[in-house]
């Protein structure tokens, strides 16, 4: 009992560090989007597990989107068109194998890296087929860029990091190799337009970069506040259950010696007693009392008192307990035994065997005639009756213990 006190305490004193240490994570703001390391790394498993659940659908979507725009090679593509088909079916066909993969718990770590890399490849190969192609065809790809951007917004929403990453390294891509292109000319008109337009559309593409960068920072902050708060909730749950645990536990076991108290006993005799009534079952008490433990006390002093008793506890402790059965301190140096479902004769057995085990203890003794600690014993047991009382059992129980100290103690009486 005292050791498990013990661990209560430490277990309770390590929830409520990490309740404290949640709880001003999250008064800090998250400004910074990072845990500490460890709280870091739980984080990203949960949401990483919670990515895999939610974003296969959208994933395996984004990729056949991307496939189904295949037409446009036809249609488009000119004698380019069968090298522009192959290669997109290549893509999507690697892209569909890794989001098959991306299933794999072992994956996990990884799993918003290699989105980020499929997204990275796929608006790659939009401006890829840009450049294979002649103007005017090519145009129609530059639009493409659009929805690309859009679906990266969707898919990584609350992985800011991954946002821009993924943006920024196309969208610098495009401008490079897209704007150095030499344009073949096709009319004067268009060409001027072309030219015109050219930069507006870049710019507007990099407002939808930031203002997607924007939102991905409040939804990435505001999954971590969930994050956070959900920690706390639960481990405000597993704290309560700790405490009720050990509330349970104090108020049905004695501090000393770890035994069932006397209310634990009497509330478990109560219902057992009616059980046995109902069932016309034999039930037994065994009255246990320790020998000259005045004496003991006063020769070897209270402290090594409590050690006896707990010594003697002990030993009560190893005997196999059916359920129902109950050891109880019943009080000071008193002890009970309920046994349900049990004649005199086999409680008389497992009294004998108590008796003989606490003498095989051989703790000395000074002020006891037979110079070690003996226990005496008291054995009652019936089959109860409709007005019967339990306390009637109790009683007789007592009795043949009086019988058993009067008869020279350390001996068991039935
Ligand atoms: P008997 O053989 O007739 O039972 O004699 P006894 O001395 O054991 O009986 P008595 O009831 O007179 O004495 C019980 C003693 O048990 C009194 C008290 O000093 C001691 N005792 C009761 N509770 C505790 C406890 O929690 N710790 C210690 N150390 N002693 C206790
Ligand atoms: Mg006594
Ligand atoms: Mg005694």
């Amino acid at each position: 009992m005292v050791a498990s006190t013990h661990l209560f305490n430490e277990q309770l004193e390590q929830l409520e560090k990490q309740i404290n240490r949640y709880q001003s994570l999250l008064s800090s703001g998250f400004k910074n989007l990072q845990f500490p390391m460890d709280i870091e790394n739980d984080y990203r498993w949960r949401i990483n597990a919670a990515f895999i659940k939610s974003s296969r659908g959208i994933l395996s979507f984004g990729v056949l989107l991307y496939l189904a725009f295949g037409f446009t090679d036809y249609a488009l593509g000119q004698a380019q068109a069968d090298t522009l088909w192959f290669i997109r079916v290549a893509v999507s066909g690697v892209m569909l194998t890794g989001i098959v993969l991306i299933f794999n718990r072992q994956l996990i770590r990884w799993v918003v890296v290699l989105t980020t890399l499929g997204m990275i490849i796929i608006g790659l190969s939009v401006i890829l087929f840009m450049l294979m192609l002649d103007e005017p065809y090519s145009y129609a790809y530059h639009l493409g860029m659009i929805p690309w951007q859009v679906f990266i917004l969707i898919a990584l929403r609350t992985y800011v990091r991954a946002i821009a990453i993924s943006s920024l390294s196309v969208f610098l891509t495009y401008i490079f190799f897209a704007y150095s292109k030499e344009l073949k000319p096709y009319t004067p008109e268009v060409d001027s337009l072309i030219q015109d337009l050219r930069p507006l559309y870049i710019m507007f593409w990099g407002l939808l970069i930031s203002m997607g960068i924007y939102l991905g920072f409040y939804m990435e902050q505001s999954a971590r506040i969930d994050y956070v708060k959900n920690r706390l909730l639960a481990l405000d749950a597993e704290r309560l259950t700790l405490l009720s645990e050990e509330l349970r536990l104090l108020s049905t076991t004695d501090g000393l010696t770890g035994l069932a108290n006397r209310r634990h006993f009497e509330n478990t005799f109560e219902s057992e007693w009616r059980r046995a009534l109902r069932a016309k079952d034999s039930i037994a008490l065994i009255m246990i009392d320790i020998d000259y433990f005045k004496n003991y006390n006063d020769h070897y002093g209270h402290q090594a008192g409590d050690q006896c008793l707990r010594e003697v506890s002990d030993v009560f402790q190893t005997y196999a307990q059916r359920s129902g059965e109950v050891i109880a301190r019943y009080g000071g140096e008193e002890f009970v035994v309920l046994l349900p479902r049990m004649t005199l004769a086999g409680a008389q057995r497992i009294a004998e065997s108590l008796c003989q085990k606490i003498r095989h203890l051989n703790i000395d003794h000074a002020g006891s005639q037979e110079k070690k600690v003996t226990i005496s014993i008291g054995v009652a047991a019936m089959i109860p009756q409709l007005d019967d009382d339990e306390e009637l059992l109790l009683k007789e129980a007592d009795r043949a213990l009086y019988k058993a100290k009067a008869n020279g103690r350390n001996q068991v009486v039935a």
